[in-house]
């Protein structure tokens, strides 16, 4: 079978797609090639956000054990994890800024600076995957909408009118977090690097939900039913670190590409995206909101129609591969900072409990 080439892609030749009449006269393309169509699925995904679903269940159990020693009145036995500032991003975001300005990494929250770099490297290069293969969130959020597709058969849709005005609001909220964060001068970012909310903002975080007000369940439990009816919602609507890997996302060299020659106009890989991209409309899919998942390519029927790819005419990633290159990037961050001593922070027992006595007292140092 030979291969000819167009501007954007090879196109084999004969073509394993025919254009078909219909007797009401509608046109569609047909897969007429079986050796093209695509077989097996990848579970890959799955298995790498179970990995991190079980490292933030080992996190939180640690941390657990750690505000437990604190709570009793003693120096904890248990080591902090230092892994729980991944999930102080604002804190981060000061850190990344303050590290940007002075050429410092901060001691208080080190891996949490670490943590942000691997993830804002990872959406540079390679879309914002970090939501759909890190982020336990994001993973809980994906369940909750198969359950609901499975109890109903479908996933609801919002309509425009309010899909896209509701979008807007995780962008706002990045706005004002990234304009706050950047006009902070160095001593300025210094002053709550070293505040004391700021070396206790994870055992705040911690009480918050150990001690749930009724509001704040409320509040849970109302993101959890819309999750399960809409797809990823808090993901869509909600959250503001997820609109900042996208826009940084915009860069990445690596993204969906369609080749259209191959492709049969079936739909599939529109109904399989959970952030609801016209994927069989696009030749490339440039949008902030894919999170480099693969559903697409997954319920691609057609071979190689799809792929995860720097340019329409380059080898796509596998999701086999992806995954290899996305650990290597979060682990590598983290074996750097490991070994150079850098992941731990320098705050002593004696101080974490000398905090907690007085944690009521502490309050937002802006
Ligand atoms: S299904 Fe495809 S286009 Fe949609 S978010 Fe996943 S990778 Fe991106
Ligand atoms: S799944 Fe999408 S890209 Fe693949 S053949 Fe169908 S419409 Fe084309």
């Amino acid at each position: 079978m030979g291969i000819y080439r167009t501007k954007t892609s090879e196109i084999p030749d004969p073509s394993p797609v025919r254009v078909v009449e219909l007797r009401d006269g509608r046109r569609i393309r047909k897969l007429t090639d079986k050796s093209y169509l695509r077989e097996g699925r990848s579970d890959v995904r799955n298995y790498v956000q179970l990995l991190f679903l079980l490292i933030t269940l080992w996190i939180g159990i640690d941390f657990y054990l750690f505000v437990n020693g604190l709570e009793r009145g003693i120096v904890p036995v248990v080591q902090r994890p230092p892994g729980v500032e991944g999930f102080l991003p604002i804190s981060a975001m000061i850190s990344f800024r303050y590290f940007l300005l002075t050429g410092i990494v901060n001691h208080i929250h080190p891996s949490g600076f670490f943590i942000f770099t691997a993830v804002l490297l990872i959406s540079t290069f390679m879309k914002k995957g970090f939501c759909s293969w890190i982020c336990p969130i994001g993973y809980i959020s994906e369940s909750l909408h198969e359950f609901g597709a499975k109890i109903f058969r479908r996933n609801f849709e919002l309509p425009g009118w309010i899909d896209i005005p509701l979008r807007s609001l995780k962008y706002l909220l990045m706005a004002f977090f990234v304009i706050s964060v950047s006009s902070l001068s160095a001593m300025e970012l210094d002053g709550f690097i070293h505040s004391g909310y700021n070396k206790v903002a994870d055992i705040k975080l911690y009480l918050f939900f150990a001690q749930i007000s009724t509001f704040s369940l409320v509040v849970i439990g109302v993101l959890i039913l819309l999750s399960i009816f809409y797809k990823n919602f808090w993901c869509r609507y909600a959250c503001p670190y997820g609109a900042l890997l996208g826009i940084t996302s915009l860069v990445s060299p690596l993204k969906i590409h369609r080749m259209e020659q191959t492709c049969i106009d079936c739909g599939k890989c529109a109904d399989a995206c959970p952030s609801m991209l016209p994927v069989d409309k696009l030749d490339a899919v440039n949008s902030a909101e894919c999170t480099a998942c693969y559903s697409c390519v997954e319920a691609c029927p057609v071979k190689d129609t799809l792929k995860f790819s720097v340019g329409s005419k380059s080898k796509g990633l596998s999701q086999r591969q992806y995954a290899l290159l996305l650990l290597a990037v979060y682990f590598g961050i983290v074996g750097v900072a490991v070994l150079a001593g850098l992941w731990q922070n320098s705050i002593s027992g004696v101080e974490y409990l000398s905090f907690f006595k007085n944690i009521g007292a502490i309050s937002h140092a802006f």
